[in-house]
């Protein structure tokens, strides 16, 4: 049986490493870019370059969209006109709940379906095991394409509302940010030390390996609403984030990372939450400084 023939347009990172993936299994692929030479790679692995955002939308039914934001797809879209109608738009390009509903209601007043997608891993992890996507949107227009997005990675549907994918994908990448800055400013204090990253691999991995037992106990209790500090107390967590602020300055590196975490805890503290657990935190968030 032939393959399912897809359009990706959007040729960074990610566009081009989903067009090459379902160039590999044999998907007969056209593509389109407003940079036209991000296609070139992909030209010699049998992909067609489309001349025109029309072009490329008019040649198959489903158009899988991977650009910076939702904002990039007004001005592609608008350019295929007619050629939109009928047809199935998987935008994968993140951006906010709002913006990826409104997305979906301009592509879906045009006739064609709409489906938004968050993709979970890099370009480099495309079409590998354990590489997933959020879903959203109407489930019969996903199931009617799943085997095709599978090429690509897992499917997570989350829910008809355009929002969701979006939501959770924001979600994730709200942990991956702050995770990841943080171990960017751990090198940074270590990098005066003359401690490679390198070095520190070792120690860094195990300790976000741990993470999940951290996980685990404190979402149990935080969905119990159960801010006992019999095992960690907010004040501990004041005094040690005092100490990391100082090694940080000490160090001759910009502290402003663990002086805004020390900042939340000490309006916890300050709130009457010494005593109670990191988890405690949940009601500094849900009461923004004014
Ligand atoms: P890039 O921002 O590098 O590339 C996006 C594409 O959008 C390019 O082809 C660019 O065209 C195009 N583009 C941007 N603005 C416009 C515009 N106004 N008009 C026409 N085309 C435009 O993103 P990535 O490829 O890295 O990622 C794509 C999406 O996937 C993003 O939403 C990203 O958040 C998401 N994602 C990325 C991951 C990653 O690790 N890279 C991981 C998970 C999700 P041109 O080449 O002409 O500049």
């Amino acid at each position: 049986m032939s393959r399912q023939a897809v359009t990706v347009i959007g040729l960074g990172p990610m566009g081009q490493a989903m067009a090459s993936a379902l160039r590999r299994a044999d998907h007969p692929v056209t593509v389109w870019n407003r940079t036209a030479s991000k296609a070139a790679a992909l030209v010699t692995e049998g992909a067609v370059l489309a001349a025109t955002p029309a072009e490329a939308v008019a040649a198959n039914e489903l158009v899988i969209l991977s650009l910076t934001d939702y904002a990039a797809m007004y001005p592609i879209l608008e350019q295929a006109g007619a050629a939109l109608a009928g047809r199935v738009i998987v935008n994968l390009s993140s951006d906010t709940p709002e913006r990826t509903r409104e997305g979906a209601a301009w592509v879906t007043a045009r006739g064609a379906r709409h489906l938004t997608g968050g993709v979970q891993v890099p370009p480099p992890q495309v079409a590998t095991p354990g590489a997933a996507t959020f879903y959203s949107g109407p489930e019969e227009v996903l199931d009617a394409h799943r085997s095709t997005l599978e090429v690509l990675t897992s499917v997570d549907f989350r829910g008809a509302d355009p929002g969701l994918a979006a939501l959770y994908y924001q979600l994730t990448i709200d942990l991956f940010w702050t995770t990841l800055v943080g171990y960017v400013h751990m090198l940074a204090v270590a990098a005066p030390h003359d401690i490679s990253a390198r070095y520190l691999l070792p120690y860094a991995a195990p300790a976000l390996a741990g993470m999940p037992y951290f996980l685990e106990f404190y979402g149990e209790r935080i969905d119990a609403g159960d801010h006992r500090g019999d095992v960690d107390r907010l004040s501990m967590a004041e005094a040690s984030l005092d100490h990391v602020v100082h090694t940080t300055r000490a160090a001759g590196v910009d502290p402003t990372l663990p002086a805004a975490v020390l900042d939340l805890v000490r309006r916890g503290v300050a709130a009457g939450h010494g005593s109670d657990s990191i988890s405690s935190l949940m009601t500094v968030f849900r009461r923004p400084a004014s």
